[in-house]
């Protein structure tokens, strides 16, 4: 399996190269050549496989250059009940006759976020071992990422971790999880400024390239192929979960319902549904952050710039530019490689475009649809569901289950993905439903009682420069 960039200026490459890059050198993003056809038979035999098993039949289509051994030994160390809580690494629960909730946020940062990182950690190691490099990862979060990608690469070989966050504007949890590791290659830096700030520094940084070779500089951002790919398994997982073997055929579909933001998570939906898993809907929800709802009802799609980007209660999501969507839209376009060019140049230089002439087809042949849930909305689901179901759930995935309700169709199954769990965001649990104890794995009990390690530091790209001078030794 070879690896395209969906502006077709890069040569094709294979899935261990492609593992450790950010953008294709031509500025698009990385796909396989196609997408692998599971058959019915085929579906049928995987309905039994565990949750490692599964990751394996489907991730060897995709990485075809390691192998099989070693991507088996890599899988069965990453998807344990000892990291995920559980032997079904992904469990579904029932809210009511035609409502699941795909329960993907019980990994060690208690977001989605983990399930795809703990196996890049692992994957990211092996690689670098076979090619004898070490890599310097930098990024920059507002919470979730930063902690699923440091729990994910702690004391992992030849990997050094230099995450940027912003000085005091996460919550105390999520300082908790990030700053309390004692790992030597963790990295927490603390910027005086904004996510955004911290985001500049990183691209800064990126942009220097004697700098970047130097340290050989990398990020596991939400672009990440490899991120997306370990994402493909549990669509799979959750259709074997609440369809049953005995009645269904390939002709029993379900819908899926994903709180979104970079289009990550429901891209790799979108992949599921395109390699032949039954998939009726894939409905993105968003929140205050509205740009994909008016894509995918209108064809317009319009990134808002960064400083008009809403704070909201599920911040997750606070995202205006989804930066998987040109994966999306290069099949839409029928792989027309230079129109997507031009059309994401534009969004670059703060344009939007407009689709409407292709909706039949996000809709009908691709499945789409979009709904958008406010603070009311995600305080009115979260109670709901607290009283009359007995369920706690984050504001996340309280925009999914809004959303989902919304638009379902009598009859249609669909599946709500849980992001995040709900103590990650305490302060809104806490506002839908009045003071409670919120419950917490016990791996996270006591978190914010231990030391923290990070270093302040003012928004200057040259003290960032300087902290990775002095904790990494150059490449030779
Ligand atoms: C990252 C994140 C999202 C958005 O996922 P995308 O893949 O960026 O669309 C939603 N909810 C939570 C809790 C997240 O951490």
């Amino acid at each position: 399996m070879k690896y395209i960039s969906t502006r077709g200026q890069t040569a094709p490459m294979d899935f261990s190269d492609v593992l450790l890059m950010g953008l294709a050198p031509d500025g698009g993003l990385m796909l396989p050549e196609s997408y692998p056809q599971i058959d019915s038979a085929t579906l049928a035999a995987w309905r039994k496989l565990s949750y490692p098993e599964l990751a394996f039949v489907i991730m060897r289509l995709f990485a075809t250059d390691i192998a099989e051994a070693d991507l088996k030994d890599i899988i069965e160390r990453t998807y344990t009940e000892a990291v995920f809580g559980s032997s079904d690494i992904t469990p579904v629960r029932k809210l009511d006759d035609n409502l699941y909730i795909l329960g993907l946020s019980n990994g060690p940062t208690l977001a989605f976020k983990d399930v795809a990182m703990q196996f890049l950690g692992n994957a990211f190691e092996y690689v670098l071992k076979k090619k004898g490099e070490r890599i310097t990862i930098i990024g920059a979060t507002s919470g979730d990422t930063g902690s699923a990608a440091e729990y994910a690469l702690r004391g992992k070989d030849n990997i050094e971790v230099f995450m940027l966050s912003p000085h005091g504007k996460m919550s105390a949890f999520q300082r908790a999880q990030m700053y309390s590791l004692t790992d030597a290659n963790i990295h927490n830096i603390a910027i005086k400024g904004m996510f955004d700030d911290c985001q500049d520094i990183v691209k800064a940084l990126q942009q220097d390239a004697d700098f970047k070779a130097k340290y050989n500089l990398g990020t596991v951002n939400s672009i990440n192929w490899g991120r997306i790919l370990a994402q493909i398994v549990y669509y799979f997982k959750a259709y074997f979960a609440v369809t049953d073997a005995e009645n269904s055929s390939t002709d029993t579909k379900v819908s899926f319902s994903v709180p979104s933001g970079n289009f990550g998570n429901i891209c790799a939906g979108h992949i599921a549904r395109e390699m032949g898993l039954p998939v009726d809907r894939l409905i993105v929800a968003t929140n205050e952050n509205d740009v994909l709802n008016d894509f995918f009802n209108q064809g317009a799609y319009h990134p808002r710039p960064a400083e008009k980007t809403y704070v909201t209660s599920s911040p997750s999501m606070d995202i205006s530019k989804a930066s998987n969507f040109e994966r999306f839209v290069y099949l839409l376009l029928e792989k027309n490689t230079d129109r997507v060019h031009e059309l994401f140049d534009g969004v670059k230089s703060g344009n939007g475009f407009d689709l409407a002439d292709v909706m039949e087809a996000v809709n009908s042949r691709y499945g789409f649809a979009a709904g958008k849930s406010t603070h009311a909305d995600r305080l009115a689901t979260i109670k709901d569901l607290h009283e009359n179901f007995n369920d706690l759930i984050d504001p996340h995935t309280a925009d999914g289950i809004k959303v989902a309700r919304e638009l379902q169709r009598e009859g249609e199954i669909i599946i709500c993905a849980e992001t995040a769990l709900p103590v990650k965001f305490a302060e809104t649990i806490i506002e839908a439903v009045g003071a409670i104890d919120i419950e917490r794995p016990a791996h996270t009990q006591g978190l914010e009682d231990l030391a923290q390690h990070v270093t302040v530091l003012d928004n200057d790209a040259e003290l960032v420069a300087q902290e990775i001078r002095n904790g990494v030794t150059a490449n030779a």
